[in-house]
This record gives structure tokens, C-alpha cells and sequence, in this order.
């Protein structure tokens, strides 16, 4: 059997940049985590959040972070533009220390949509304004207040089959709004605002973890909350008296960074707790993990949700006497060995 032989061609330049900006963003949930990233790495401590159309119509970031200096803004939607490398160069991607590093989000954000940014650094006496569409980026004088508004519009409008396979604007809202919950659990000490579809939906501003668990799961969760803090680890864990039937707040972060939890993390944290757990049974946990950058590798995938650990075996094994620890000071578990 013998195929057609068809000669290789490079793609046309418009197609390989959807094709690259679609793995950056494929869905509105994507660019609202890019842009929530972008917020935090800019320092900023207030961080509002809007969506409309389930996020293709409209979705908007606006903080007091720290802007961009007018003699940069016109390269913000470059692609491979980041302002988040050590001056180092080349191995400094492997040592991440902020929550971006590609400089691809608004970029992507700008193939896949349209992108309007305003921005301005508190010292800086102008604002700035760039509109980036494809490879077209306009950069206007204007004024504004101190801070970063980001805001992407028909997102994926020019591309159809990417469209069609969207949630309905009320599931993407909901999985946006957990989204924004866990980084409300892993950054408390800011204020966040979300509004959907014009109407103010969410505020949340916790002093420390036990109030982040307050503002996202209700009173009742935080008072059955306990600390945990161990070197290069710290959060907290539900008592045993407040367990689900399912991993679904089970939440960490490493350096900063909410990440999809590898299994072995959660079931770390499930075996801290011993036999104070019935089997199946799951706790609550908040827990931001600190490694060293040179010890993880944010990089595996476009969208960093997961992350590599250097050594998994090792800070599992942390995890769970930390949590345990966290526990022995609980009256149900003196009864309890201590575990490692
Ligand atoms: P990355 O975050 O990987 O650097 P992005 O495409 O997300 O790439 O952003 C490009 C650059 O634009 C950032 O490096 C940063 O300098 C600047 N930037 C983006 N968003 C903000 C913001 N909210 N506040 C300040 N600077 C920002
Ligand atoms: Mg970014």
C-alpha cells in the first residue's frame, strides 16, 4: 500500500499562531487564570474579576499591581515577551519564581480574541492603552488610574469549531468562580471581586487561611479548620469531624501556583489523618507548598496546572507528618501513635 506522496509545507504564519495560542487558551477559564497570574506576579493586593457570556463576550481583570512602564507596553502581547526572566537569560525558565514566565498569555489571549489593556505604574505620570488583534498592536497615550485592566473580547469569535465545543456560559461561569475560590484559599490577604454579566456576584477579602476558608466554604468549614505549619509547608486541614465523600477540597499550590494535586499528595494528606478518617472518607485541605525552583517544573503543559516535583516521595512524606502533627494537637487523636 502506498500513500499519495504530498510535499511538506510550513503552515501559513495565521494558522500556526491559532494553533500555538490554542494551547495556551482553550477556553475562558484558561485566560481568566492567566490574567489572575499576571495580577499576582505584578504584586497587585486588589484583583476584580468580570465576566460576561460565560467569558466569551467579555472577560476583564483589573488590579492595583504594580503596571507597565510605557516603554514596554507595546511588546505586552508579544509572544515569547515577558518581563519575568532573571536577567540571567537562558536557564532562567528552569527557576521560575513568579506564576508566569512563557509570555504567551497575552499574546494567546490576543489570536484568540481581541485584547485591551490600560495600564499604568504608580510613578509613571500617563497610562497607557494597547489593542492587539492578530498580529496587529496599537499602543495610545491616555489616562488612567494606577494598575492593570486587562480586557479580552470575542474570545475564539474566528474560530468556529473552538466555539462549538465551549461549555454553556453557566457551567464555564461556575468553574471560573471555583477557580477564583482557590485562589482565594491560597492567597488570602487580598481582595478579590467577581461580577457576572454586569451584576456583582462574589467579594471576598480574608485576613489568613482560616478566613479564606470562611469567605469560600462558609463559617461552619472554617470553625472545624486547624494549622498546619512545617518547614516549606503551610495551610490547613479539616478536623476529622468535617469529611466528604469526595476529593474535591482537596486544594494545593506550590509557590503560589493552585495546581492539580498529583494523587500521591492527597493521599499523603489521607494518611496524616490515620484512623481518624473512615475509608473513602476525604478531608478539607488548603496547603501551599514551598519547594526551591531549581526542585519543580511548572513547565509540562501551556496552562501549568500541573506541576513536576523533584522529589514527589519525599515532600509526600512531609505533607503527611505535617498534617499529622497538625492533628496530634486534636483531643480525638491522642489515642493515636504518632505516625510518620
Ligand atoms: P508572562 O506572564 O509569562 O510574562 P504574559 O503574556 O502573561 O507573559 O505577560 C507579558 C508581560 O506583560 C509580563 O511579563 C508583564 O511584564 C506584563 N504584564 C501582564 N499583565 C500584567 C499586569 N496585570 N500587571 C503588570 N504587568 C503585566
Ligand atoms: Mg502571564
Amino acid at each position: 500500500m502506498s500513500l499519495p506522496t504530498r510535499p511538506i509545507q510550513i503552515l501559513p504564519p495565521q494558522v500556526a499562531r491559532l494553533i500555538a495560542a490554542g494551547e495556551v487558551v482553550s477556553r475562558p477559564l484558561d485566560v481568566v487564570r492567566e490574567l489572575l497570574d499576571n495580577a499576582l506576579d505584578a504584586g497587585a493586593t486588589r484583583i476584580a474579576l468580570e465576566v460576561a457570556g460565560g467569558g466569551l463576550d467579555l472577560i476583564r481583570v483589573r488590579d492595583n499591581g504594580c503596571g507597565i512602564p510605557a516603554a514596554s507596553a507595546a511588546l505586552a502581547a508579544e509572544r515569547h515577551a515577558t518581563s519575568k526572566l532573571s536577567p540571567d537569560g537562558a536557564g532562567a525558565a528552569l527557576h521560575v519564581t513568579t506564576l508566569g514566565f512563557r509570555g504567551e498569555a497575552l499574546w494567546a489571549a490576543a489570536q484568540a480574541g481581541e485584547l485591551h489593556l490600560l495600564t499604568r505604574p504608580a510613578a509613571q505620570v500617563g497610562a497607557c492603552e494597547v489593542r492587539a488583534h492578530g498580529e496587529a498592536t496599537q499602543v495610545a497615550r491616555v489616562s488612567a488610574p494606577a494598575g492593570t485592566t486587562v480586557t479580552v473580547t470575542r474570545l475564539f469569535a474566528e474560530l468556529p469549531a473552538r466555539l462549538r465545543t465551549q461549555l454553556a456560559p453557566a457551567a464555564e461561569v461556575r468553574e471560573i468562580t471555583a477557580l477564583l475560590g482557590r485562589y482565594v484559599l491560597h492567597h488570602p490577604g487580598l481582595s478579590w471581586r467577581m461580577v457576572v454579566d454586569g451584576e456583582p456576584r462574589l467579594t471576598h477579602a480574608p485576613a489568613d487561611p482560616r478566613g479564606a476558608v470562611a469567605s469560600v466554604y462558609g463559617p461552619l468549614s472554617a470553625n472545624r479548620v486547624m494549622a498546619v505549619e512545617a518547614p516549606g509547608i503551610s495551610g490547613v486541614v479539616s478536623r476529622p469531624e468535617l469529611t466528604r465523600t469526595r476529593r474535591d477540597r482537596m486544594h494545593f499550590s506550590v509557590n503560589g501556583r493552585p495546581v492539580q494535586a498529583p494523587p500521591e499528595l492527597e493521599k499523603a494528606v489521607i494518611e496524616g489523618f490515620a484512623e481518624l478518617l473512615g475509608a473513602g472518607a476525604a478531608p478539607l485541605c488548603v496547603l501551599n507548598l514551598t519547594v526551591a525552583p531549581e526542585d519543580h517544573d511548572p513547565n509540562i503543559h501551556p496552562a501549568k496546572q500541573v506541576v513536576a516535583l523533584a522529589d514527589l516521595p519525599a515532600v509526600a512524606a512531609r505533607v503527611r507528618a505535617a498534617v499529622s502533627a497538625a492533628l496530634a494537637a486534636h483531643p480525638l487523636a491522642r489515642a493515636v501513635p504518632a505516625l510518620l
